[in-house]
């Protein structure tokens, strides 16, 4: 297949040439190796690209769609961010803590791609431990976003965003625990969806913060996001808190369309910070919505604006304890010059975790420290139940909410770098889901200056098929999606 064909191919499309023998899976996947190969030293989305068992998995997919067994995903080529276990290929974190470490497991979500025969192309690049919003945190490279390279891809799922973007992939899979997912989808152009907490599987993700991470798809459209959710949620007992429900089929709801659809708008994600632009144009997304058949009404959720603190208090102390078992001795790196067992603890940190990392274990362990706990952590929990319950009331009058993903496009490589602050605030409209458990997407819903916006709506938790309804008739409506970068 030739480069321009795969900018217009979506999974959906894929299955079709597929099922329909036009194109094998070792065709598909030696196109997309090519165009790894072409476009990679701009947009640096992979970690590791994986060609040898990419090309194994294409021939077994091919042999199993050759005797009629194949499934949704079989023969798909697709990548997987860098914290999602991949047994015998390495998984990094984009960390130097875990730049050799090859795990001897698949993480849940791996293991069901596999099951379905789809093709792992790669891992994507993340800001180390997933912190960050602009994959600037990488301990290896920065990735660049597809519609303007001196520009950041969002985070930390930007390896995953851009590489959709790029049409170096099909698919990518990211994780989301303050906006990882949906802000690099809204910056580049693309479909993301953070599932409710629960929804699917984390064994296997590299934790960063646990009561928060969720894994979910980024793909070119909503259906192509529906079919992966489709695939990779559901009950795991290796997860404590994945949720024993049924999965619904996704796709037979997609279509049922939004009339009589309530959606509120919460006046909270319109504040000043917003750039005009991106406020004109979620403006005319709603009336989208509205000549769909919605109807629209603003709301006020009082308790957004405490959503941003709690998070910086809750995420990094839970990091914090996640991250001890980085101590050098059982695995990842290890500061072997050391005078005694505590100096190598100290120095394997010491080197072994960038400075974002670090500043989020300081925070984390200063919240949780005798004396500070009440005041901090406790607390913390004490406003993360308000604003849950502030989400459940809303949901109980509406069927979604909508808002912008964020409140910029893309901005430059190293704009916001020396500044932590500016650099969380880019977060300040997806957080609140991730404190609240609940699903919420990001799709393309307009330019401005030559860069992607995304629409951001959320539902109430388990109700994904209201955001997917939603998301597909704004989709069907308009031609956004369709604008893909020159490169
Ligand atoms: N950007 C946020 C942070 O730095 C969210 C990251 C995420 O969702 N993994 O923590």
């Amino acid at each position: 297949m030739n480069q321009n064909d795969l900018k217009n191919l979506t999974i959906e499309n894929a299955r079709y040439l597929l099922d329909s023998r036009q194109v094998s899976s070792l065709e598909l996947t030696e196109s997309y190796l090519e165009r790894i190969d072409n476009t990679e030293s701009d947009i640096n989305s992979f970690v590791t690209v994986s060609k040898d068992t990419a090309i194994n998995d294409a021939k077994n997919a091919d042999t199993l769609i050759g005797s009629g067994n194949q499934k949704l995903l079989t023969g798909i080529p697709l990548q997987l961010k860098d914290n999602l276990c991949t047994r015998g290929i390495r998984t990094t974190c984009s960390s130097k803590m875990l730049e050799n470490f090859i795990p001897p497991y698949d993480a849940f979500v791996t293991e069901k791609l596999k099951n379905q025969g789809a093709v792992l192309l790669g891992k994507g690049n993340l800001d180390e431990f997933a912190m960050g919003s602009s994959t600037e945190n990488s301990a290896f490279q920065s990735t660049k976003n597809p519609f303007d390279i001196t520009r950041v891809p969002g985070g930390s799922s930007g390896g995953p965003a851009a590489s959709v973007a790029a049409s170096q992939c099909l698919f990518s899979l990211g994780s989301d625990t303050g906006g990882s997912i949906r802000q690099p989808a809204s910056l580049c152009g693309v479909v993301g969806l953070k599932p409710t907490y629960g929804r699917v599987s984390r064994y296997g993700l590299i934790a960063f913060a646990s009561s928060l991470d969720q894994i979910g798809p980024i793909t070119h459209t909503v259906k192509d996001s529906a079919m992966v959710l489709n695939n990779i949620a559901g009950f795991d007992s290796n997860d404590s808190t994945s949720l024993n429900v049924p999965v619904p089929n996704y796709l037979e709801t997609i279509d049922k369309g939004i009339k009589g659809f309530k959606i509120g708008v919460p006046k909270e994600y319109f504040h000043e910070g917003i750039d005009p632009e991106i406020e004109k144009i979620i403006r005319d997304s709603l009336k989208v919505l509205e000549n769909l058949g919605a109807e629209i009404t603003e709301i006020s959720l009082p308790l957004t604006e405490y959503a941003l603190s709690v998070y910086y208090i809750i995420a990094p102390s839970e990091a914090s304890a996640n991250l001890t078992r980085y101590d050098g001795v059982k695995y990842g790196f290890n500061y072997i010059e050391s005078e005694s067992m505590w100096d190598g603890i100290e120095k394997t940190r010491q080197f072994g975790f960038g400075d974002e990392v670090k500043r989020r274990i300081l925070l984390g362990t200063y919240a949780l420290s005798s004396g500070y706990y009440d005041a901090f952590y406790l607390k913390a929990q004490k406003v993360r139940t308000l604003i849950r319950k502030e989400f459940e009331d809303a949901f109980s009058n509406f069927d979604v909410l909508a808002m912008p993903t964020s409140p910029s496009t893309a901005f430059k490589l190293n704009e916001k770098m020396d500044d932590p602050m500016q650099m969380y605030l880019n977060d300040i409209f997806t957080i609140p889901a991730n404190i609240a458990g609940i699903p919420s997407i990001s799709i393309p819903a307009g330019m401005s200056h030559e860069l992607p916006v995304g629409l951001q709506m959320m539902s109430g938790a388990l109700q994904e098929e209201k955001l997917f309804q939603a998301a597909y008739a704004f989709e069907q409506a308009t031609e956004w999606h369709k604008i893909k970068p020159e490169i």
